[in-house]
């Protein structure tokens, strides 16, 4: 116990990274990771498992805007790097963070440890067995009701993303309105990068109006747009 308290404080002691846009320090999970693909060409590594020197950055299109123009990737990475547009490298990283939440969600619904529907996260709550708790934006307005109130005496974070559709995919393809994780580890992750995706998709539709008010190309914001969404953000979050 005393240990694994000692390894996990050790973790975090040791997990935060310097963005090279605005060189502000942060939890690493909460960064962006890229490397330097053969080519010289940027690539973003959301997994964390791309081998090689890595650059790390807010979840904010500024910071890649900064990066870019002061060319910190190629000073961080230490080799010349290629980066024509940073609206297409944030598109991309955009795009594997939605990927990361459904790989998340397909683990856990693989390993028995996603709880599906109403009635098995009602007894989960219960029962204390919920690490954090996923609803579909297009969940009925009395669910959501019922279960953030729920959420929120049992000290539980609550997340709005992807639809009743999207969701199915992880509840052999019936619909699926809610749904909790029962694994302490896994719900850490997921929580992070629902979050990370969520400050991604905020900058991202920002950026969007500006570049397109000041006349310059567009930063498309795929489907991502209005489907990441925190519930409760009030809520003390998965516990460990
Ligand atoms: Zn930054």
């Amino acid at each position: 116990m005393a240990r694994n308290r000692r390894k996990k404080s050790k973790r975090r002691a040791g997990s935060f990274r310097t963005c090279v846009g605005c060189r502000k320090r942060r939890p690493s999970g909460m960064t962006v990771r890229v490397v330097r693909g053969p080519g010289g060409e940027l690539l973003p590594d959301l997994y964390g498992k791309l081998p090689g020197r890595g650059a790390h950055l807010c979840p904010d299109f500024a910071c890649f805007e900064k990066a870019t123009e002061k060319n910190s990737f190629s000073r961080s990475l230490r080799a010349p790097t290629r980066i024509e547009d940073p609206a297409k490298l944030f598109e991309v990283v955009l795009e594997s963070s939605r990927n990361q939440i459904r790989a998340i969600l397909s683990t856990a619904a693989r390993s028995a440890w996603l709880i599906a529907g109403r009635t098995n996260v009602d007894n989960a709550l219960r029962n204390k067995q919920v690490a954090l708790l996923v609803l579909a934006t297009d969940a009925s307005a009395s669910l959501v009701g019922e279960i953030v109130d729920k959420a929120k005496s049992g000290k539980v974070r609550c997340h709005s993303i992807l639809t009743v559709s999207d969701l199915s995919r992880f509840h052999r393809g019936k619909p699926l309105a809610v749904l909790g994780i029962r694994h302490r580890g896994l719900a850490r992750r997921l929580n992070t990068e629902i979050i990370k995706a969520f400050a991604l998709t905020t900058s991202a539709e920002k950026t969007e109006n500006r570049l397109a008010t000041a006349g310059h190309g567009q930063l498309t914001v795929p489907a991502v747009r209005g489907k990441i969404r925190e519930r409760n953000s009030g809520t003390s979050g998965a516990r460990s």
